[in-house]
């Protein structure tokens, strides 16, 4: 196993989070035993490789995960749905950090998501990637979605409204199929879906991530069944043609 890709959302207590706590714990265990690195960037051979995706920009990962990466010298991505960020909000720290990941899709001016100030400032950070998440966050394999609106465009506005380059798509719900993967193909060099497996590269067509939200340890991730089972999810897969 040589690359292991991990999915986070929230950086709270809740079912698709960590809270403060435990992610601190968390990145200084990454920080000891593994290479942390973003898409493109050479694999380490004589470690584990973890890369660290951050899911739908909540405005927790800019007050709460970010700091925290910083303190430990860490890098991430951010898969952001351009067509869901406003430009500022009125509200305050503690009402947004409230705010349920419903409330901060279904009413984006409550300022549940990060705003494109803080987007610009996280920007200014190389440590900091972008990857587009769909263009509205809407599910990619259901007919009705417009793929050039969802993937084509949602690149070209973040590249334009962050002045960074964005080469990775991460799927909304990890939604897709055939006709999506040509247009992601076409547009990014990396793609990420789900999939509780492990990856030998960057070269992949598409890459697998683990799901880290809900963690029971800092290190829970990581033991040797759990490793194994990524391995043989990858295999499998593969051996599927998935
Ligand atoms: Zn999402």
């Amino acid at each position: 196993m040589t690359l292991l890709v991990l999915m986070y959302h929230r950086a709270q207590t809740d079912r698709f989070g960590n809270d403060a706590a435990m992610l601190d714990a968390h990145f200084a265990y990454l920080r000891r035993h593994y290479a942390c690195i973003l898409p493109g960037e050479p694999l380490d051979p004589q470690r584990l490789n973890v890369c660290l995706t951050f899911d739908d920009a909540y405005y927790d990962f800019f007050a709460v995960a970010y700091p925290l990466l910083s303190k430990h010298g860490l890098c991430a991505v951010l898969a952001v749905s351009p067509g869901l960020i406003i430009e500022r909000v009125e509200a305050v720290e503690g009402t947004r950090l409230a705010l349920s990941s419903y409330d901060a899709y279904a009413y984006p001016e409550r300022g549940g998501l990060c705003t494109w100030t803080e987007l610009r400032q996280l920007a200014l950070d190389p440590r900091i990637a972008f990857a587009a998440h769909g263009r509205t966050h809407v599910r990619l394999d259901n007919y009705r979605a417009d793929l050039s609106r969802e993937i084509a465009d949602a690149k070209t506005v973040l590249q334009e409204r962050l002045c960074r380059e964005v080469n990775s798509f991460v799927y909304p719900f990890g939604g897709f199929n055939a006709e999506t993967q040509v247009w992601a193909r076409k547009f990014y060099r990396h793609v990420f879906r789900i999939g509780q497996a492990s990856n030998r590269g960057w070269q992949a067509p598409l890459l697998y991530r683990v799901v880290a939200d809900g963690m029971s340890t800092p290190e829970s991730l990581f033991t040797p069944a759990r490793l194994l089972r990524y391995r043989c999810n990858a295999l499998w897969n593969r051996a599927r043609g998935v």
